[in-house]
């Protein structure tokens, strides 16, 4: 998805409204000063060791132990029975703000960031219900709200590291395109950045305002108005400088690239993951690995993507490099790319993100490195270490799901129970008769 164009109206005000009403649904119990939970399975992606009988201590947002040899007195004892207890999984390719349809092109000069905040607030909620409770979003200044909003527990939703506006060169992939000149014509703080000096620039203004991850497109995309859908766009001087200024403040970058001369630009430059990564030959792979570059594949939307809604042009650019994309995420996994969770939601109708586990199983991962790619793996590309496995000191971000998801990978997609910082949001298990 592009840059939401520059909406100076009051988002936080959307959120507050918002925030009333969603709290008041939620009616999420009180924090109790001890739980223990307790399930018939506990899989901790990091060893793969499914442990039979577990019990998870949280106190306040954070797990004090795991399967102790005596329990807490006097603390509340959550018994979920026969599920398989798991870490909260993370997405590192949302954009809570919107979901594509017949009207996403012209959106931009239709809507306003309230009504990209209201939006906001729903998808968050269907993506956290739906097991994951830390996204990466790309969606401009309403999802760095919206991370602020979760964070208060004014609403329900996944934890956000937000890339507020990515960076694109002028009439590229992060642009708004297709309006006649003088509509939506956008600069370094709205992210459209050309040469290194205002790419620098357009770093800074994002990390002064809430960027947490710097988003780019090193490419031409799909879902947008330009040509050619894997042209180079940043040339690997603008990418490199991206990424040194990134750096000097601890913040990493996501390159979003369809064709192969960007991808290896990107992967040169430092980027940590490339987002899509399409077209892939040896020489790609081969950078990848050298450098420790992590693929983000967005291979379930392949599916599930509804090309009757889209431009002509759009709909071109879609048919001639998904197919190219399986190909490419197939030989990465074979030849050992590191692979990390993430979904593009909003390319498809957000909620299915767990849909995208049974892809990656297709395309060569074993159950086991699917399930770590949206936990252990996704933290580090996260530089994370307080999420992502079920350990002491770690978030009590926890999820609930049926059966072994080791056995059958679609186990991921029926979450019944999800909690997050020791607060449960959802509990859908099957009631059993007294
Ligand atoms: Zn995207």
């Amino acid at each position: 998805m592009t840059n939401q164009p520059a909406r100076y109206t009051c988002a936080l005000l959307a959120l507050t409204l918002a925030a009333g009403s969603s709290a008041a649904a939620q009616g999420a119990a009180p924090v109790a000063a001890t739980v223990v939970v307790r399930a018939a399975r506990m899989l901790d992606p990091g060893s793969g060791q499914v442990v039979r009988n577990a019990s998870v201590v949280v106190t306040g947002d954070r797990i004090t132990a795991v399967n102790p040899a005596s329990l807490p007195a006097g603390a509340q004892v959550l018994d979920l029975g026969d599920v398989t207890l798991m870490p909260g999984f993370i997405d590192l390719h949302t954009h809570l703000s919107g979901e594509i349809g017949a009207t996403s092109f012209i959106e931009p000069v239709l809507e306003t960031n309230v009504d990209g905040a209201y939006k906001a607030v729903r998808h968050g909620r269907t993506t956290v219900m739906a097991g994951f409770t830390t996204v990466r979003d790309f969606g401009g200044q309403i999802t760095v709200a919206l991370g602020r909003a979760v964070d208060r527990g004014d609403v329900t939703g996944p934890r956000v590291i937000p890339s507020r506006n990515a960076l694109g060169i002028t009439g590229g992939h992060c642009d708004v395109t297709g309006f006649a000149p003088g509509v939506l014509e956008l600069g370094p703080k709205d992210g459209v950045a050309d040469g290194p000096w205002e790419v620098v620039e357009a770093v800074r203004y994002q990390i002064k305002h809430g960027a947490q991850v710097i988003k780019t497109c090193a490419t031409a995309g799909v879902l947008s108005l330009e040509g050619p859908v894997g042209a180079q766009q940043y040339t690997y001087e603008e990418l490199k400088a991206m990424v040194d200024e990134a750096a000097r403040h601890g913040v990493r970058v996501a390159a979003h690239a369809h064709g192969v001369e960007g991808i290896k630009a990107a992967v040169r430059a430092g980027v940590t993951s490339i987002e899509h990564g399409s077209v892939l030959d040896d020489e790609a792979i081969a950078l990848m690995k050298q450098h420790g570059t992590y693929l983000v594949p967005t291979a379930y939307l392949r599916d599930r993507i509804n090309l009757a809604v889209l431009p002509p042009l759009v709909r071109r650019k879609a048919e001639t490099v998904l197919p190219l994309a399986a190909e490419s995420n197939r030989k990465a996994i074979a030849a050992g790319v590191k692979i990390a969770f993430g979904t593009d939601a909003a390319v498809y109708p957000h909620g299915e993100n767990a849909k995208e586990f049974a892809v990656y199983v297709k395309l060569g991962m074993t159950p086991l490195a699917a399930l770590q790619s949206a936990t252990t793996v996704a933290a580090e590309v996260l530089g994370k270490d307080d999420r992502g496995a079920i350990a002491v000191g770690k978030l009590a971000d926890l999820i609930a799901v049926p059966g072994d998801p080791l056995q059958d990978i679609t186990a991921t997609e029926r979450v019944l129970w999800v909690m997050q910082g020791g607060k449960v949001l959802k509990d859908e298990r099957p009631r059993t008769r007294t």
